[in-house]
């Protein structure tokens, strides 16, 4: 089974738990103002590559992964292409390699289906908390991702929600309030992770010459992410004993 990607990299500590191997699939339907590859999103661009040739590649990293490392699927968008995907994990799951998916969620059909059978672990990006703001965010309905989450919950895979938080647009108490009431009822998500906004993909935009949509919204202090991520760990928590 072949399919498209943009690069891999061999070793990295922030796209799920432990020491992982993240493919990044190539081709993405959205276009999210925060993006930080937009070098990915053309379906046409990258490297066509068999799953096995992957998979041959990511086996050299094994030794690195140790108890909770393994594979991460990012993009672009992995949903686009979930037989290539699918290939892939079913490989990982017969050497006991951790399988994560990284997806914004928002795509369904019967492949993508089969391919969470073969998941380990589901990093689900929610844009914003509100349809309109999500649709200004991402480019399609907010309704998209809460049916992924509810298919996850469905059959019990584990997920970590992100978030990306934009000085000005998601830095909100009430946008953190919503999040967590729309999280509180799902026994799948088992982390929240807000991400600070930062702008060194401005360079990818240039190159690419199109441009950077929140170019106008300042880089998140990171230090104050960390802080809103205490509060809504803290929150989440209470509202799930109130449940
Ligand atoms: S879903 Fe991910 S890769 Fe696609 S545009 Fe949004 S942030 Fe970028």
């Amino acid at each position: 089974m072949t399919g498209k990607i943009h690069s891999i990299q061999s070793l990295g500590t922030v796209d799920g738990p432990g020491v992982r191997t993240v493919v990044f699939t190539q081709g993405c339907p959205l276009r999210c103002g925060c993006c930080h590859n937009p070098d990915t999103w053309d379906p046409d661009a990258g490297e066509t590559v068999e799953a096995e040739e992957v998979f041959a590649r990511i086996r050299r990293f094994r030794p690195y992964f140790g108890p909770q490392g393994g594979v991460t699927l990012s993009g672009g968008e992995p949903l686009l292409q979930p037989e290539f995907a699918a290939a892939l994990f079913s490989l990982c799951r017969v050497e006991g390699i951790h399988t994560a998916l990284d997806t914004s969620g928002c795509l369904w059909n019967g492949k993508i289906e089969f391919l969470l059978s073969l998941t380990s672990l589901v990093l689900l990006d929610i844009k914003q908390t509100t349809e309109e703001a999500y649709r200004a965010c991402a480019g399609c309905s907010m309704e998209a991702p809460l049916r992924f989450l509810r298919e996850l919950e469905a059959r019990r895979i584990p997920v970590w929600i992100r978030q990306v938080i934009v000085p000005g647009l998601t830095d909100t108490a009430e946008n953190l309030e919503r999040l967590c009431s729309l999280l509180a009822p799902f026994r799948c998500v088992q982390k929240v992770e807000l991400l600070p906004f930062h702008k060194v993909c401005a360079v990818k935009y240039e190159k690419l010459g199109i441009p950077f949509p929140f170019d106008c919204y300042p880089a998140a202090d990171p230090a104050e992410t960390a802080k809103m991520q205490q509060k809504l760990e803290a929150a989440l928590a209470q509202a799930r004993k109130e449940l």
